[in-house]
């Protein structure tokens, strides 16, 4: 994908705050964080959002899941952080290259979702 700002920080044409990488992921802080610990896992592999996932992608997937709470652990969210993941222009998706966001802190995290009527 030529013009992906995330394929250009998996090529290091763009710098980022590195925390994690393997042949599979990179790991790196959010550049606007919404919380002290807030990071952004991604497949190197260019997939536009969690909707354009396939069954082939299913081992990438479970790695992602289960390096998230590791290194949650590792940036210092002993107790707790949550995962959002933005699909679509209803989910708020902004950079069209699949990430989990990440975040915690020490604070208990606010509420997200207001609940209709
Ligand atoms: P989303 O709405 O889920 O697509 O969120 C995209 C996220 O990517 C936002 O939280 C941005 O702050 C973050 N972001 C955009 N560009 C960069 C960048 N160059 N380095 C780190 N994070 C970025
Ligand atoms: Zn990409």
């Amino acid at each position: 994908m030529n013009n992906c700002i995330f394929c250009k920080i998996v090529k290091k044409e763009i710098p980022c705050n590195k925390i994690h990488e393997d042949e599979d992921i990179l790991a790196f802080n959010d550049i606007h964080p919404a919380a002290p610990v807030h990071f952004l896992l991604i497949p190197k592999l260019h997939i536009d959002s969690l909707a354009g996932t396939q069954d082939s992608h299913q081992n990438l997937l479970g790695k992602m899941l289960l390096l998230a709470p590791r290194l949650a652990k590792e940036q210092g969210c002993e107790d707790g952080f949550r995962t959002i993941i933005n699909t679509g222009r209803v989910g708020g998706q902004e950079v069209f290259h699949l990430h989990f966001h990440i975040i915690g802190g020490r604070e208990r995290l606010p509420g997200m979702i207001h609940h209709q009527g």
